[in-house]
């Protein structure tokens, strides 16, 4: 029962929604867009691929990312950024002014996860660390962070290069702590919007189990609330021989979990959607002493604030009562291990961005996917400075080996973010996920070219 809660973390409910990845909107196409960026040439990768490897073997955990912050300040220095690091503890800023024009941040997390990497690579990680509740563990790049970093590393230098091409400001922001939802916050309350310029747009993306190569995008809400809270139910220790003079919060919390899977049922709309589920669930040592408290860590996803609200509300009372109807010393204790709002797309913003992307693309490697279960913390930024926010998401997985599981109805068994077999191929995601950076980033910074006049 027990498991770790960032292995339930933000992309695990999303494997049910790549099959809907098929409706292929048209998009207008008399936005003034030029892809006047060019993509990256195979000596540009090499650096970023080299990068990407590099960290992939060195993951670090929410908030510990010191190596690959480094990595990333030498990176923008290189490339005639002006970096401010420790940003938030370790997020880098890189500032690439460039005559008046659009500000755009570009963003892309560096955490890894406390997983046993098992994907075989040359380049797997071997590395442990602590996680955030004090516990050795394996640390792993599977949610795909690592690509992230290699993208926008890919990105600032052809704008760097580029210089001729573009006016504006280009704000990079390498972000520490997304998989816990500390990240985006710290940055943001170590002073964000005063003392960096206000973007017009703020852009971000994240590799996902589609065939690679291909665009996934939508307007509005493309990705969940999560919550995530820990739970310490209290009752009386006493001998196993003697139950009469405990009172046993193991079973207190079996019943509570149990109930708890009837918020969902009983209390969510059909038309509504959300998840409950409990990832931790830990009590005693011993067979034969029933202890004396039991701790829960709990996961909640949502699409509506109304229905946030109810479900929140809801989990509370069942475990209050729970706690009551058992006789407890004293009420559970609630903590909040996490917050991710909802990440909404700007339409406007979206549009353009889209737009952009199937004139560097093409129509058929761009296309319109559901609203996932998986949670950002990337949307912080856009609300902190009430800007829009664009997020897309680019596919990692082996053309034949989807189209294969495609074929088959087996796209659920291939490796998902979080899995420790998950890893994006990199041929051709790296080059996708610059190219895309670039394309949107164009759409903003970019002089109309005479084509789109
Ligand atoms: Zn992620
Ligand atoms: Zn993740």
């Amino acid at each position: 029962m027990k498991m770790r809660i960032a292995d339930a973390n933000l992309w695990s409910g999303l494997k049910s929604n790549w099959r809907q990845l098929l409706d292929k909107r048209p998009m207008p196409t008399d936005l003034h867009i030029t892809p006047a960026l060019p993509g990256p040439s195979g000596d540009l990768l090499a650096k970023p691929e080299g990068i990407y490897q590099d960290i992939h073997a060195n993951p670090e955990l929410s908030m510990q990312e010191h190596r690959t912050a480094n990595i990333a300040a030498t990176w923008l220095h290189e490339q005639g950024y002006e970096v401010t690091e420790s940003v938030g503890s370790t997020g880098v800023v890189g500032l690439l002014r460039n005559g008046d024009g659009p500000v755009v941040l570009l963003r892309a997390d560096m955490d890894a996860l406390p997983i046993k990497e098992s994907t075989g690579l040359p380049y797997a990680s071997s590395k442990t660390g602590t996680d955030r509740f004090g516990q050795a563990t394996s640390i792993a790049h599977s949610c795909g962070h690592d690509m992230h970093v290699a993208w926008l590393m890919g990105a600032t230098r052809i704008l760097s290069e580029n210089r001729k091409l573009w006016r504006g400001t280009v704000m990079a922001v390498f972000q520490p702590g997304e998989e816990t939802g500390q990240g985006a916050r710290a940055m943001i309350e170590d002073g964000m919007v005063k003392r960096f310029p206000k973007p017009d747009v703020t852009l971000a993306q994240h590799v996902m189990p589609l065939s690679a190569g291909q665009i996934g995008w939508r307007i509005g809400t493309i990705l969940s609330a999560g919550d995530s809270w820990e739970v310490t139910l209290f009752g009386r220790g006493a001998h196993g021989s003697m139950p009469q003079k405990s009172i046993d919060p193991v079973v207190m919390a079996a019943s509570a979990v149990m109930r708890l899977q009837t918020v969902v049922s009983r209390e969510v709309a059909m038309t509504d959607s959300a998840v409950v589920t409990v990832g931790t669930m830990s009590a005693g040592m011993n067979e034969n002493i029933i202890p004396d408290r039991a701790l829960l860590r709990l996961n909640i996803r949502t699409f509506k604030d109304e229905v946030r609200k109810r479900v929140l509300a809801a989990v509370k009372r069942i475990l209050l009562a729970e706690a009551e109807a058992s006789g407890a010393p004293k009420p559970p204790e609630f903590s909040v291990l996490s917050e991710f709002p909802l990440t909404r797309n700007d339409e406007a913003a979206t549009h353009k961005a889209v737009a952009a992307f199937q004139l560097r693309f093409g129509a058929d490697r761009v296309a319109e996917i559901s609203p996932a279960t998986a949670s950002e913390d990337f949307g912080l930024f856009g609300t902190a400075w009430n800007v829009p926010s664009v997020f897309w998401v680019v596919g990692g997985i082996d053309h034949t080996t989807y189209a294969n599981a495609q074929k088959a109805g087996k796209l659920d068994e291939l490796p998902a973010n979080h899995a420790p077999n998950f890893a994006p191929v990199l041929d051709p995601t790296l080059k996708t996920g610059v190219e895309a950076m670039l394309a949107a980033a164009g759409a903003w910074i970019c002089e109309p070219g005479p084509s789109a006049a």
